[in-house]
């Protein structure tokens, strides 16, 4: 997975985009992006859906070669997962997770990939040490799940975004993940929302 920073500029401008993808070398006509709206749902995509933006949609997964993915954060993670034959990338926020986007993502990779053949990489995003959450922010997974990610300090509950995503790659049968250690709230090098990059977003890409 390729991540840009600040220094390549809000990859909201379209002409940021294409900068980026061709320094990285990559065809910008190639790009295929979700209008994302931290949902669960994951589209299958060929040739026919490059250069566009796909609505309603926080996931994509591709077998074409001639295809990359991306994804647009700024404090969500990005998740990519790649094998011989197939690769994806998804925006994972909580409400994502929550909603159970890496499920739905892993469902239909199995269609043409075994999900232990894919190596998954989780991106930079927020981390727990900013990640602070609302006293009732459990309520919002199923019971079991969200307490051993939850950590108070200070009388401020605060949520592991990132080992909770792994963990959820791990019950769909998800064996070799990769996490970043970036923060992008700590790091200078990122947008984060949470510090105030409202508009401000990167750009990760996966590709055959
Ligand atoms: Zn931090």
């Amino acid at each position: 997975m390729i991540v840009s920073k600040k220094e390549d500029g809000s990859m909201e401008v379209r002409e940021n985009v294409e900068r980026f993808l061709k320094k990285e070398g990559i065809n910008p006509e190639s790009l295929v992006l979700g209008e994302q709206v931290h949902g669960k749902r994951v589209r299958v995509v060929n040739k026919n859906e490059t250069g566009k933006v796909l609505k309603n949609t926080d996931g994509l997964i591709t077998s074409s070669r001639e295809i990359v993915l991306g994804v647009l954060i700024a404090d969500c993670l990005p998740v990519s997962f790649v094998s011989e034959n197939i690769c994806g990338i998804l925006h994972v926020g909580w409400k994502g997770l929550q909603k159970g986007i890496i499920k739905e993502a892993l469902l239909k990779v199995e269609e043409k990939e075994r999900v232990e053949n894919l190596f998954f990489e989780i991106g930079p995003g927020i981390e727990m040490c900013h990640f602070q959450v609302r006293e009732d922010f459990a309520e919002n997974f199923e019971k079991d799940f969200v307490g051993k990610f939850l950590k108070k300090k200070e009388n401020k509950l605060f949520f592991d975004l990132k080992k909770a995503t792994k963990k959820k790659i791990e019950e769909c049968g998800g064996k070799k993940i990769k996490t970043s250690d970036i923060c992008t709230f700590c790091s200078e090098k990122y947008f984060s929302y949470r510090k105030g990059n409202i508009t401000e977003r990167m750009i990760a890409l996966i590709k055959l």
